[in-house]
C-alpha cells in the first residue's frame, strides 16, 4: 500500500523527546524558546511564537489583530475547516471568496468586491504549501487599511517572490502567518503550531495569550531568587507547546530543507510521468511561487467520477485523499454564502485528488501511482462508453474555468 504520506522521524527526534523527558522540565521552557529562535531565524521573522498547534495560531493571531463580535474577515472557503472556525471563536464572521482555478487560493481579484464596513482583515491561506499571491493582496489590504493574516499551516519551506527576491513564507510579509506541525503537514511534533509576526506588540499580545494572561511566567518565577506573585489581567488560554514537543521541531527545522528538496524533486517526477494521461490536469506553479509540495493536487479528466476514481486506486493499492473541502458545505457555514458564488471552490473539491507524496517516495512507487491512476482513467472511460457503468457523467461545463 502506498500511503498519502509519511512523516519522517527517526532516532534524532526520538532522543530529543527522550532528553527532555529526562531533563525534569516537560512544559513550555527553554526548548520552546530555542525552537522559536531557530524557526524565526529559517523564515527569517523577527519574532515567533510557538503554539499548540494552529487552529489555536489562527485564533491567537486574529485575537492580537483584534477580531471581535460584529467583524467581517475575508477568507475562503475552500480550505480545512479550521480556518473559518478561528474567526468565529473570535466572535467575527468569514466572509467567504472563490479561488484561483488554476492555483486553487483565494482570488485577489474578488477581494474588494467583498470589502463592506465592517470588514477587519484578510485570513489568507497557502493552500496545500502552494504560497497565495500576497504581493497583491498586502498591496489590498493596505488600501483598505486591513490586517492580513496568512494561514500558513501546509506552507513551512515554501517561498514566495517579494520585491524581486524569493522569500520564505512566514517572513511576515503580512502581519503574521501561522503554520501547523501536525503529521499530515511537512514536519511534524505531533501536535503544534508557530505564529510569526514583525510586530513586537502582537508577539507581546500572542505570549500573554498562550498562558492564561499570566503575568509572570512560571519560568521566571521558577528561576527567581526573591518569592513572586502572578495576576491575570485578560481572559487568556492554555495553548502551549511542550518542551517536548519543540525538541522533536528542532530536529525536525534541520531536515526540513533536505525534505523541501526531496518533495520538489518528486513533483518534477510527478509532472513528467503524468503528462502523458490525458485529460488530468496537473498543478501549476504561478511565477510568483515555489512550493514546498505538501501535497500534488490534480484535477481528474472531464466526466470520471471522484470517488470511483479513488476507489480504483485505493484497490490498487494507492492511497489518494479528495479536493480541499469547502466550508460553506458544512451545516455551520451554509447560511453564510451563496454556491454561485464559490463554483470553482466547489468544482476542486469535487474534481481534484491529492497523490501520494512524502521524502525518500521511490521513483518505482511513483510510477505505479502513475500506471494506476493511468489505468483507473482508461477503465472508468471505456465502461462509460461501453454504457456499462454511469460512472462517467456529462462533461461539465468549463465556464467555471474560464
Ligand atoms: C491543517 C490545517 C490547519 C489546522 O492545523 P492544526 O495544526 O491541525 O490545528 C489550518 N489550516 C489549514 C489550511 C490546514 O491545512
Amino acid at each position: 500500500m502506498i500511503p498519502i504520506t509519511k512523516p519522517w522521524m527517526g532516532e534524532a527526534e526520538a532522543e530529543a523527546a527522550r532528553r527532555v523527558i529526562l531533563s525534569g522540565w516537560t512544559s513550555q521552557g527553554p526548548e520552546v524558546a530555542a525552537f522559536e529562535s531557530e524557526f524565526a531565524a529559517y523564515v527569517g521573522a523577527p519574532y515567533a511564537c510557538a503554539v499548540s498547534n494552529c487552529t489555536t495560531a489562527l485564533h491567537l493571531a486574529l485575537l492580537a489583530a483584534g477580531v471581535g463580535p460584529g467583524d467581517e474577515v475575508i477568507t475562503v472557503s475552500h480550505s480545512f475547516i479550521a480556518t473559518a472556525n478561528s474567526i468565529r471563536y473570535c466572535g467575527g464572521t468569514p466572509v467567504f471568496v472563490d479561488i484561483e482555478p488554476e492555483t486553487y487560493n483565494i482570488d485577489p481579484m474578488l477581494i474588494e468586491t467583498a470589502i463592506t464596513e465592517h470588514t477587519r482583515g484578510i485570513l489568507c491561506v497557502h493552500q496545500l504549501g502552494m504560497p497565495c499571491n500576497l504581493e497583491q493582496i498586502v498591496a489590498i489590504a493596505s488600501r483598505h487599511n486591513l490586517f492580513v493574516i496568512e494561514d500558513a499551516a501546509c506552507a513551512a519551506g515554501s517561498e514566495v517572490l517579494w520585491n524581486g527576491q524569493w522569500e520564505r513564507i512566514g517572513k511576515s510579509h503580512a502581519d503574521a502567518a501561522c503554520f501547523s506541525f501536525h503529521p499530515r503537514k511537512v514536519i511534524s511534533t505531533g501536535e503544534g503550531g508557530m505564529i510569526t509576526t514583525q510586530h513586537a506588540d502582537w508577539d507581546r499580545a500572542l505570549r500573554l495569550l498562550r498562558q492564561h494572561a499570566m503575568s509572570v511566567p512560571d519560568t521566571v518565577r521558577h528561576v527567581s531568587s526573591k518569592v513572586v506573585f502572578e495576576s491575570y489581567p485578560t481572559i487568556g488560554y492554555n495553548y502551549r507547546m511542550t518542551d517536548i514537543q519543540a525538541a522533536v521541531g528542532r530536529e525536525q527545522l534541520k531536515r526540513l530543507p533536505e525534505i523541501v528538496r526531496q518533495r520538489r524533486e518528486l513533483a518534477t517526477r510527478y509532472g513528467k510521468l503524468l503528462q502523458g494521461i490525458e485529460g488530468l490536469k496537473l498543478p501549476l506553479e504561478p511565477k510568483w511561487a515555489r512550493t514546498n509540495w505538501q501535497s500534488y493536487c490534480v484535477e481528474l479528466p472531464t466526466g470520471c467520477d471522484q470517488r470511483e476514481m479513488m476507489q480504483e486506486l485505493l484497490d490498487a493499492g494507492v492511497s489518494t485523499r479528495r479536493g480541499v473541502m469547502c466550508s460553506h458545505r458544512e451545516r455551520t457555514y451554509a447560511a453564510s454564502a451563496q454556491d454561485s458564488l464559490l463554483m470553482r471552490s466547489q468544482h476542486a473539491q469535487d474534481r481534484c485528488i491529492l497523490l501520494p507524496i512524502y521524502p525518500r517516495m521511490r521513483a518505482t512507487e511513483q510510477e505505479r501511482v502513475t500506471f494506476a491512476l493511468r489505468d483507473a482513467t482508461r477503465r472508468t472511460a471505456s465502461l462509460s462508453q461501453d454504457g456499462i457503468s454511469h460512472r462517467c457523467k456529462a462533461p461539465s461545463n468549463d465556464v467555471l474555468r474560464a
